[in-house]
Order: C-alpha cells, then sequence, then structure tokens
C-alpha cells in the first residue's frame, strides 16, 4: 500500500502508544513555546488550579509546574502516558502540585468556572478546535485562561498534496484569522496568537523520532501494521520539510470574559 492510502486513523491504537511513549513529546513544542504561551497569562498564583488536557508523557506539564507555582492536574486517555508523567513527577518531587490522571477532554470532572487556566499542546484536535473552545469555557473562571497548540493554515491558499494531506488527517485545521473568530464566538479575547518556530517540528520531534523509529522497527520486524504506521510518520516529516512555508502549530491564548 502507498502512504497516500493511508491515513493516522487506520493503525493499530497500542502500537501508536508505544512508539510515542518511547518519546519526550508526542507533537511538536518546545520549553521556550510553553513558557512564551505562559507570558501571556497573568493572573497566576500559588491556589490557582490548572488543567493539562491531552498531557501526554508531560513535557509541557513539568515545564508548566517548574514555572507556576498553582495546581496542575494533567489528564490524557491513555495510562502509559500517564504513567510516565506521573514517575517523572515524583523524581522532580512535583507531586504534592501535579497530578496525571487518567480521563478524556471531552468529559471532564471539573465544577463549572472552577480553573484558572486549561492548557492543550498539540492535542485539543482530538475533540476539535471549536467544540473545545465551547465545552472547556465552562469549566474556566470569569478572567481564565485558555492556551493551546493546534495545527493551522499559515496562508490562504496552498498546494492540493499538503491540502489533501491535512484533510484526512484533520479536516478542521484552518487559518490563524479563522481560529481567532471561532474563539471570540466562543466567549474569550484573544490575548495572544504566535506560530511555533521550525525546530519545535525538526529538532524536537521529527529529529528524536528517526531514533525512535529505529528501535521500533526493531522490534516490529515484518510487523505490517507497525511499519506502515513508521512509513505514515516518515511521510508526515518530508511533507513538512516540503511545505512548512503553509502550515505550522500556532499558539492561542485566549481569556474567557
Ligand atoms: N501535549 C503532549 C501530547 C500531544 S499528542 C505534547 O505536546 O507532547 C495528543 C495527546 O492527546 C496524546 O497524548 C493522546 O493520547 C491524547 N488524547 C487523545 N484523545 C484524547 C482524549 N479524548 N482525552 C484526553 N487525551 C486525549
Amino acid at each position: 500500500m502507498s502512504n497516500e492510502e493511508h491515513n493516522i486513523h487506520d493503525f493499530d491504537i497500542s502500537l501508536i502508544c508505544e512508539y510515542f511513549s518511547s518519546m519526550d513529546r508526542q507533537g511538536p513544542g518546545s520549553t521556550e513555546a510553553t513558557i512564551k504561551a505562559l507570558s501571556f497569562i497573568d493572573n497566576l498564583h500559588k491556589n490557582s488550579k490548572i488543567a493539562d488536557l491531552g498531557c501526554g508523557t508531560g513535557g509541557q506539564t513539568i515545564v508548566l509546574a517548574q514555572n507556576t507555582s498553582g495546581n496542575i492536574t494533567a489528564i490524557d486517555l491513555f495510562p502509559d502516558f500517564i504513567d510516565k508523567l506521573n514517575n517523572n513527577v515524583q523524581k522532580l518531587n512535583l507531586q504534592t502540585r501535579v497530578k496525571g490522571v487518567i480521563g478524556s477532554m471531552d468529559k471532564l470532572d471539573f465544577q463549572p468556572n472552577e480553573l484558572d487556566l486549561i492548557w492543550s499542546e498539540g492535542a485539543i484536535y482530538n475533540i476539535g478546535f471549536e467544540k473545545g473552545m465551547n465545552y472547556w469555557n465552562n469549566f474556566l473562571k470569569k478572567g481564565g485562561y485558555v492556551a493551546v497548540s493546534e495545527a493551522s493554515w499559515l496562508t490562504e491558499e496552498r498546494p492540493k498534496e499538503i491540502f489533501d494531506f491535512w484533510n484526512e488527517a484533520y479536516p478542521e485545521i484552518d487559518t490563524i484569522p479563522n481560529k481567532i473568530a471561532q474563539m471570540q464566538k466562543a466567549g474569550y479575547v484573544v490575548m495572544a496568537a504566535f506560530i511555533l518556530p521550525e525546530y519545535c517540528w525538526t529538532q524536537n520531534f521529527f529529529i528524536p523520532g528517526i531514533t525512535a523509529q529505529k528501535i521500533f522497527l526493531d522490534k516490529y520486524k515484518g510487523n505490517q501494521s507497525a511499519e506502515e504506521f513508521i512509513k505514515y510518520e516518515k511521510h508526515h516529516a518530508l511533507l513538512y520539510d516540503q511545505y512548512k512555508d503553509y502550515y505550522g502549530y500556532v499558539f492561542y491564548i485566549g481569556k474567557k470574559i
């Protein structure tokens, strides 16, 4: 089968989880981008309640914990990711303020108006940007913040190959002005939107992926599903190299009014 005939939704979820739990982050990002996004948020103190949704193995959760003084509940669907996060939290002695919990971003256990900040790096696509912005708004206090990174088009037009790829992977990908308009409609003042620099994809995501892919392929030699998945990941990296002028991850920071 060619890459073109596959999309990310076709693969065995347990294999994908195993592959990604071997990496420090499960999507493009960086410590600097997390800290920059935090710099637009001014309401935090030691009693603040923060949720990190779709936290993965917690790369950004730890950065958040080290740069705020509040309490963080980090939520992900996958137990292996949460185990890795909680182990790191223990190692860094952050367990009084940071807790990894298994759960889903579309069925949150918080009270209405309870949270000061909802964080989500490279994960809101799982529920959809518009739905997530509207649903999560209920759990924020007035004056509370949302900060998410999300795949976005950087130009009005784009070549067909990259349009088709994203249309399969995540049809809700849209331009920055359209995403901002969706946030405004959902009840936020948009405080900032900035594009993640290229190294967040290359150095921090695709390059560590090369080593992880070698180890994974050695273990699953002959497993067609594993091999097709890695082919898809490689294809994703090549597409980024070719079409990075047209799309990227954008951090959006909004304040609930
Ligand atoms: N924030 C991390 C992980 C991003 S990858 C990082 O930037 O490195 C997206 C994450 O969303 C994965 O960890 C995946 O397990 C998680 N996820 C997928 N669907 C979810 C859901 N419904 N609720 C919570 N987490 C979910």
